[in-house]
């Protein structure tokens, strides 16, 4: 038997007519469109994937009814410039969501960004206090992808009481807060890595299975408990230009309960992920 496929698309619009609503009547609260302030360091050199996201993200921001702002500072900007553009943000009462395009160049380093913007404005969760009110089950602004990830499951009606859940991929972003993000909603969870021996033997307990690590199709059908939930959070471009996930579709399809295809499954989901957050979501299971 073939896998459901959890098509992420169909629940993007659901969502989107959500914060439609939302935004419009945030605006009658507010007098004026709330706003979403994107920080991109880059050169001018070309189109990069990054533009491409941030194009993306504008355009859903405007289909939902909020405003959007790109602020770029160039490579050669220090830790301070950054700063300085963050607290200016952070005071500016017209800017409800800060995010700031990673990755940082190399000589700022992302552990900038842990005190740079304001919790409430912090629509992409990767503050040091939106990281510890998620570790202590309290209200929070989280990575957008999780958000993504636990959004889905739920509107596919997929329970978590007592399931086993399996992430592969541990990073600071998707893997870690994740796995607090099920073990809040009752999920037996276990965090694979770079460094996990036989990873297999744990992909195969799992009733949901989350692939996050950034390699090709690494999760092969034969990693698969027949019947699991298989959510793909890569995004791997091939050399071809293809774009795969993190699970080799065409095997796992016949083996998995449900899986999300990539492109497809939580990559439209991410951006409305910011935006509903942007529009003052907390997310809390107490
Ligand atoms: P990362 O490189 O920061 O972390 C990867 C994690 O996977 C690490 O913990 C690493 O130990 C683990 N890992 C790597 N290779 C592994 C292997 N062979 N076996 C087991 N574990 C392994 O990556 P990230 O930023 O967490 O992103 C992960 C993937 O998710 C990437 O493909 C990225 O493009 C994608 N992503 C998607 C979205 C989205 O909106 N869908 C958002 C962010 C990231």
């Amino acid at each position: 038997m073939s896998a459901a496929i959890l098509d992420g698309r169909v629940f993007a619009a659901e969502i989107q007519r959500e914060l439609q609503d939302r935004a419009a009547a945030r605006r009658v609260e507010l007098g004026f469109q709330p706003s979403l302030a994107i920080v991109v360091i880059r050169d001018h050199i070309g189109e990069s994937a990054s533009d491409v996201y941030v194009r993306q993200l504008r355009r859903t921001a405007r289909q939902v009814g909020l405003s959007s702002r790109v602020l770029e500072l160039p490579t050669s900007a220090d830790a301070a410039e950054l700063l300085a553009l963050l607290a200016r943000l952070n005071d500016d009462e017209t800017v409800h969501g800060i995010i700031v395009q990673l990755p940082l160049p190399p000589h700022i380093g992302r552990d900038v960004l842990l005190d740079a913007i304001s919790p409430a404005k912090d629509v992409d969760g990767i503050s040091a206090t939106n990281a510890g009110n998620l570790f202590l089950n309290l209200p929070a602004l989280v990575p957008a992808t999780c958000a993504a990830v636990m959004e889905l499951l739920d509107r596919a009606e997929i329970d978590l009481d007592g399931q086993r859940a399996v992430i592969v991929g541990a990073s600071a972003v998707v893997g870690r807060p994740l796995a607090l993000m099920l073990l809040h909603r009752n999920a037996t969870v276990t965090v694979c890595h770079i460094y996990t021996q036989d990873l297999p033997s744990f992909t195969r307990q799992a009733d949901i299975l989350v692939a996050a690590a950034g390699v090709p199709k690494l999760i092969k059908a034969d990693m698969v408990r027949p019947g699991a939930i298989v959510i793909d959070v890569g995004i791997n471009v091939l050399p071809d230009g293809q774009v795969v996930g993190d699970v080799d579709f065409d095997s796992v399809y016949d083996i998995a309960g449900a899986i999300t295809p990539v492109p497809g499954g939580i990559g439209p989901l991410t951006n409305l992920m910011v935006l509903r957050q942007t529009l003052h979501h907390l997310t809390t299971t107490v």
